[in-house]
């Protein structure tokens, strides 16, 4: 029985509904969390204390902000084991987070309105006011004081506009966003992170309307039928390096 969708469900159910099934609806524990995902973890708690203590009006030196990455990377590794891919390892990946955590904190930053903010909407038809009966859930990494939605992204290879501008967690935010405030979020902005061996950080701004939510409905009305008709099947590709159910899968036959 699901009772909310959230945007990472739609994702994981579209990339591979049986990697969906394993996790969400089996519940299996992981033998092991991929090292980019952990990573990624780390970066964002850092991020959201950092832009706590911001909206707060505390002054956060480098050196803080620096230590405090050290300390969730730490409990990441020490709550799961991890899988670096070939040629990383954790020294290699905490130099790569503290030259991008410093490409961050030197950059001009808006004022912070909250971060990490947890939204329950109802996932609603913009056409006709029909719903689907159950909430979009999910959390907005930063709002700043202008309005704009801002979303953390680490990724080994770099965003382009196109990515930004298809991203299914983006509409979700901004449909979240403009069920929680009544009005449109100024722009979306996705600040992306990449663990090149010079790390970089780019900056992409996008922008979506109701042609946007009316798809990303009929996306979660095909999802939640996918999923209540227990359609699960296995969807070999390249994320299935990374996959942690890859024993499960081997052995998965439809009977
Ligand atoms: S190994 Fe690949 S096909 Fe199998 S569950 Fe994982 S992602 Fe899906």
């Amino acid at each position: 029985m699901i009772e909310h969708l959230s945007s990472s469900q739609m994702n994981l159910y579209l990339q591979c509904s049986l990697k969906y099934r394993f996790r969400y609806v089996d519940k299996i524990p992981v033998p092991f969390k991929p090292s980019g995902l952990a990573f990624g973890s780390a970066i964002h708690s850092t991020l959201s204390w950092f832009h706590k203590e911001r909206k707060n009006g505390n002054k956060v030196t480098l050196d803080d902000f620096l230590r405090l990455f050290d300390t969730d990377w730490y409990s990441q590794r020490a709550d799961a084991e991890i899988r670096y891919k070939s040629g990383e390892d954790e020294a290699k990946l905490t130099v790569i987070a503290k030259e991008i955590l410093a490409l961050y904190y030197h950059q001009e930053h808006n004022g912070v309105a909250d971060s990490e903010i947890p939204f329950v909407v109802p996932l609603v038809n913009p056409s006709n006011g029909d719903s689907l009966g159950l909430n979009l859930e999910g959390f907005i990494d930063l709002i700043e004081k202008d309005d704009t939605i801002v979303e953390f992204k680490t990724s080994n290879q770099t965003y382009n506009q196109k990515n930004v501008d298809d991203n299914l967690q983006l509409t979700a935010y901004s449909y979240a966003y403009e069920m929680l405030y009544q009005k449109p979020p100024k722009r979306l902005e996705v600040v992306n992170f990449v663990k090149t061996k010079k790390p970089k950080m780019i900056i992409l701004k996008t922008k979506r309307d109701m042609s946007d939510y009316q798809r990303f409905f009929s996306l979660a009305c095909q999802v939640l039928k996918g999923i209540q008709s227990q359609i699960f099947y296995p969807r070999p590709s390249f994320w299935c390096k990374d996959c942690e159910y890859g024993k499960h899968c081997k052995a998965w036959d439809v009977n």
